[in-house]
């Protein structure tokens, strides 16, 4: 497996390939969530990249950019042990070279949810995934159902550039109580960890909802809040039941739907989401 850091050598790897190549973005810290990403592009493609790049152009200045996970040589091995055939693991001036200055925004489905408390965290994903999408040109690239907002905005950024590349959209990997994996629930105390499964027990309870028959979003969103505010150690951030690809907020659930929440047990934000109908 070759490591890479220069933009030149990604493309030398890129040209020496024969075949398909299927990319995996990630910020390291590898969860199973990550793993199950890259087993499928395995599957799927001839030749399978990762990178991993902590992209300070995507947290806002009072997030946990310096605090967040890294686990370097263990996330090599593991994608090592996976069968990947080369890993970016480049540093801020190799993406961000002095004189940088062009940005992606993807306005509206940028701008609710996530979009509306973290400013900018959307652009510097788009710009960074647009960077990675030219330098490896991939012929697939795997993104995870549990950043749902991020893959309708990768998704809208693709189709308006005619980007020719496939977003490949995989499962949201579970602990057994069925918390979200995520490289920051390392961030959790022993009593927040226990309490943490709630978001998926609230988005469950909107599902069974649903499942019943339940069409009124405003009713979806309070049993999400109901849910959430049985569990004294959490404090509901937003809740959502949107449009799965405008993101608008609806008021009666018709065609897919994405119902979404954030949550902070203490210092910790997670996030977590489910599809109502659709396919
Ligand atoms: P991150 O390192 O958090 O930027 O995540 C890299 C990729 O892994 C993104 O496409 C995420 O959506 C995806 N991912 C993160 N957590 C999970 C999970 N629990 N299940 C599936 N994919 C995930």
């Amino acid at each position: 497996m070759k490591v890479l850091t220069a933009v030149s050598d990604v493309r030398a790897f890129r040209a020496s390939r024969e075949g398909s190549l299927g990319l995996v973005p990630t910020m390291g810290a590898l969860h199973a969530g990550h793993l199950s990403l890259v087993a499928r592009a395995r599957r799927e493609n001839v030749n399978v990249a990762a990178s991993i790049f902590v992209n300070p152009a995507q947290f806002g200045p009072a997030e946990d950019f310096a605090a967040y996970p890294r686990a370097l040589d263990a996330d090599l091995g593991l994608l090592a042990s996976l069968g990947v055939d080369a890993v970016w693991a480049p540093s801020p001036g190799d993406v961000y070279p002095p004189g940088f200055q062009t940005w992606i925004t993807v306005d509206d489905v940028s701008a609710p949810l996530e979009g509306a408390r973290r400013p900018g965290h959307f652009r510097g994903v788009a710009t960074v995934v647009a960077k990675l999408l030219n330098v490896f040109q991939p012929a697939r690239a795997y993104f995870g159902q549990k950043d749902a907002q991020q893959v309708a905005v990768i998704r809208r950024m693709v189709q308006d550039l005619s980007i020719p590349v496939d977003i490949v959209v995989c499962p949201t990997a579970r602990e057994k109580d069925g918390l979200a994996l995520s490289s920051r629930n390392a961030y959790l105390g022993p009593d927040e960890r226990r309490a943490a499964p709630v978001l998926h027990r609230a988005l469950e309870a909107a599902r069974a909802a649903f499942d019943s028959g339940e069409r009124d979003a405003g009713r979806l969103r309070a049993i999400l809040t109901e849910t959430l505010a049985g569990e004294p150690l959490v404090r509901e951030d937003y809740v959502s039941v949107a449009d799965a690809s405008t993101l608008a907020e609806l008021e009666r659930v018709e065609g897919a739907a994405l119902a979404s929440l954030a949550a902070r047990l203490g210092k910790t934000r997670l996030i977590d989401n489910v599809v109502l109908g659709g396919t």
